[in-house]
């Protein structure tokens, strides 16, 4: 059996070795430590292995590390998008963003998404299909030890809908939560979904604590919503808001809002009030970002002032906001962007 090493976990490894070579978590966690860690493929050389030779030389031709091969950078000051390109062709998007002391890593989940959200580009690729565990850590992989980035954030907010993609995502989360590995703390993770109330219902069964969940919401009435987001037809605002209040968060948890403020279609004083009462009860904090003109739709831009007016009256009402104006806009890797080559 070939192990396919970006979609192990440590305790995962040990067994492995346990049970097919009688070895045990000395070689997984050196294994673990010059993969992950060191991004060094020729663990051969390390004094673990050079102990042990046969065994070594067996596991040369038995570990994978395929994280997928990086054929394009584009960049923006200090932001980096970048596409791998997967065994099979297709390919995906991943952006590093710089933070005030680290970097976030902004990451795909499927290739393409079947959600079609009108102003996401992804979208409007249609969907081809889910990535593997390994397609998906192959991102940090990449981001680590190609690009040789400082990544100690990650997002689920690049191609695709993360909790469509459940078992994956689940195991690529626990994954890059290994201590002697990418040793992401799950508090550093977030998972951005369009409102796919099946899988919320799922994850809030799921022992991840930390683990932040956004919900991409964009409208405060179903009318505009199902306009922009046509899975609100399935999962209307009501029936998302009811998952929310169900979702058990640990304490001092709060859900994180995303909310694309169009020109002229939901950025006004009404919408604003309308928008606050919905996340009232809800523990919650914000996010407003200007849209980003994408070409060939008529979604328009709002100005600053727009910006300023629309996030003053939701804290008036009590609502935690934070304004955002996406970057990345001349790589394409702004918020919704991602599936555009450039
Ligand atoms: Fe899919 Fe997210 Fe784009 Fe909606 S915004 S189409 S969920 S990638």
């Amino acid at each position: 059996m070939m192990i396919d090493i970006l979609e192990f976990t440590l305790e995962r490894l040990t067994q492995t070795f346990e049970k097919d070579f009688g070895k045990g978590r000395f070689h997984a966690q050196a294994l673990f430590r010059d993969i992950f860690k060191q991004g060094n493929v020729n663990f051969l050389t390390s004094p673990e292995f050079l102990d042990s030779p046969r065994f070594a030389r067996i596991l040369k031709g038995k570990v994978s590390v395929n994280p997928g091969v990086v054929v394009n950078t584009f960049d923006e000051g200090e932001l980096t998008k970048f596409i791998t390109r997967l065994s099979d062709g297709l390919e995906i998007e991943s952006v590093v963003i710089p933070m005030t002391r680290h970097n976030t890593l902004c990451i795909s989940s499927q290739v393409g998404c079947k959600m079609g959200c009108k102003f996401c580009e992804t979208g409007r690729m249609g969907f081809k299909r889910n990535l593997s565990i390994s397609e998906i850590t192959g991102q940090i992989y990449n981001g680590r030890h190609y690009l040789k980035k400082d990544i100690k954030n990650i997002v689920f907010m690049g191609m695709g809908e993360p909790l469509d993609n459940f078992d994956n995502v689940m195991g690529a989360i626990q994954v890059m939560n290994q201590q002697q590995g990418f040793d992401i703390a799950l508090r550093h993770m977030t998972l951005s979904t369009a409102g796919f109330v099946p899988g919320i219902e799922r994850l809030a069964k799921m022992k991840m604590p930390g683990l932040r969940l956004a919900i991409s919401i964009n409208a405060p009435d179903d009318k505009i919503r199902s306009s922009l987001m046509p899975i609100n037809k399935v999962f209307p605002l009501a029936a998302l808001k009811k998952s929310l209040v169900d979702f058990s968060l640990p304490k001092r948890g709060i859900f994180l809002f995303e909310y694309i403020l169009i020109k002229g279609l939901n950025d006004s004083p009404a919408h604003a009030a309308m928008l606050a009462d919905y996340i009232h009860p809800l523990p919650a904090r914000l996010n407003l970002i200007a849209y980003n003109k994408i070409i060939g739709l008529d979604y328009e831009n709002p100005c600053d002032d727009e910006m300023y007016t629309f996030a003053d009256l939701l804290s008036a009402k009590g609502i935690m906001v934070i304004k955002r104006w996406s970057r990345g806009r001349s790589v394409a890797a702004g918020c919704g962007q991602l599936g555009t080559h450039t």
